[in-house]
């Protein structure tokens, strides 16, 4: 019998110990360690600062999922990992294991820019104690209006989330009748609006350019910010932007265990693998999802990162479980699907209206790319966040 030890209960953890679990059977025993009890659909974090959801109306409970798998659960913060002796070290004890797939996410760093952070003096949507957070901000604003800066900073690889939480800002003041207190700037380290750290799309740029003027919001790409103080957000060229009101995207580094683990991961904690999502040096380590060291084959004035969404994540999930699966099961025909090859599948919304971008693959060559504006409503996005819901709690994890 082998053990598989996946550590992560979001996208693609949870995926990968479905995927793994459902192709093995009963004969094998498949692990799942998170430090969290609970899958949070990140996507509509960005709705949270607008009381347009509640965390919990996002929140799906891991173990009863799992339990219906017969996946084991194990709630407990991941330490470190011996690859050397196939050891996890936890909060409550030691894992061993066969096989591990690493779908342990980011970090968030805003230690990296003086003054960013929920504990300093920018916002984030990043977590939904973040958004929580935004959203006691946001009321304040709503209250005594002022100059927003939204954004992302130097290294980040999250714009679509920094433009989503940008338009629905700004149709949320349309709506609290503040708009025209509230003086609205983006600031990005895409050298142009829509590049979206996938070198942007056909189209795209000037759709985006166009929502600035249609909602009067200025912007500034190729940024870098300095430091944030109090009421300024400072870029390196010197310009200051003052603000009473900010949220930006911070750069993302691997987990910290990754990067307390030897040479499992990159400098940066992020795990080296192939093709496949098989680890570089340990051919019993697979990862998936945000935890992939996967690094942009082009060059950016501002250096920025490759956005791994939910979609990618899910896919090298399911690729990286088939390949454990294969080995267990003594093959050594594994899958490939590299992720700028995995299509770009993405929902922008971009305040009560909507934008589909879907590409063959994440990252150029391209044989199809578009963007396709949806004038009215965010149907789209909220019939996507009811699928993905029930398929998390159903466990239905082979679908798309
Ligand atoms: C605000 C925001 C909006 C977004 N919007 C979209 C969108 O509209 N569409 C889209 O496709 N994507 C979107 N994304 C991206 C999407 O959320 C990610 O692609 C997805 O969360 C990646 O999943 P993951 O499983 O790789 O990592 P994560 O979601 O980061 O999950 C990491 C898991 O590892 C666990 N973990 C971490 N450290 C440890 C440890 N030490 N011990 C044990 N467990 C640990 C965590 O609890 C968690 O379960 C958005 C992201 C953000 C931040």
């Amino acid at each position: 019998m082998a053990k598989v030890a996946v550590i992560g209960g979001s996208f693609a953890g949870l995926t990968g110990a479905l995927e793994a679990k459902r192709k093995l059977g009963p004969g094998h025993q498949v692990v799942l360690v998170s430090n969290s009890e609970s899958f949070v659909y990140i996507p509509s974090l960005i709705w949270v600062p607008f009381g347009w959801r509640e965390v919990r109306d996002i929140t799906v409970p891991l173990r009863p999922v799992l339990d219906k798998a017969g996946v084991e659960f194990v709630h407990a913060s991941v330490q470190s990992v011996d690859p050397g002796v196939n050891r996890i070290v936890t909060s409550v004890g030691e894992i061993d294991y066969d096989f591990l797939l690493v779908a342990s996410g980011v970090n968030v760093r805003f230690d990296l820019i003086e003054g960013l952070g929920p504990d300093r003096h920018t916002h984030s949507v990043c977590t939904p104690a973040h958004a929580e957070e935004a959203r006691a901000a946001w009321e304040r604003l709503v209250g005594d209006p002022g100059p927003v800066v939204i954004g992302a900073s130097q290294g980040a690889s999250c714009m679509g989330a920094g433009y989503e939480f940008l338009f629905n800002l700004e149709y949320a003041a349309r709506k609290a009748g503040v708009r025209d207190r509230i003086d609205i700037t983006w600031i990005t380290p895409e050298p142009y609006l829509a590049h979206f750290g996938i070198d942007g799309m056909t189209g795209g740029e000037a759709m985006l350019k166009s929502f600035m003027k249609i909602f009067n919001i200025n912007f500034i790409v190729n940024s870098e910010i300095e430091e944030v103080t109090a009421d300024e957000v400072v870029l390196k060229s010197g310009r200051r932007l003052p603000f009473k009101y900010s949220m930006i995207i911070p750069p993302f580094n691997g987990a910290r265990f990754v990067r307390e683990s030897g040479d499992l991961g990159d400098d940066k904690g992020f795990i080296p693998v192939d093709d496949g999502y098989r680890h570089k040096r340990y051919p019993n380590v697979f990862a998936a999802g945000l935890a992939v060291a996967a690094p942009l084959p082009f060059k950016t004035p501002v250096p920025l990162g490759m956005p791994k969404t939910g979609f990618p994540s899910d896919e090298s999930a399911k690729v990286a479980a088939h390949n454990i699966v294969q080995l267990i099961k003594g093959s050594t025909k594994l899958k490939q699907k590299p992720f700028g090859k995995i299509p770009g599948l993405c929902v922008l919304d971009a305040g009560h209206k909507e934008v589909l971008i879907a590409t063959n693959h994440l990252l150029k060559p391209r044989q199809f790319a578009v963007m396709i504006p949806i004038p009215v409503a965010n149907l789209v996005k909220r019939a996507l966040e009811k699928y993905f819901l029930w398929k998390t709690r159903t466990g239905k994890s082979y679908l798309l």
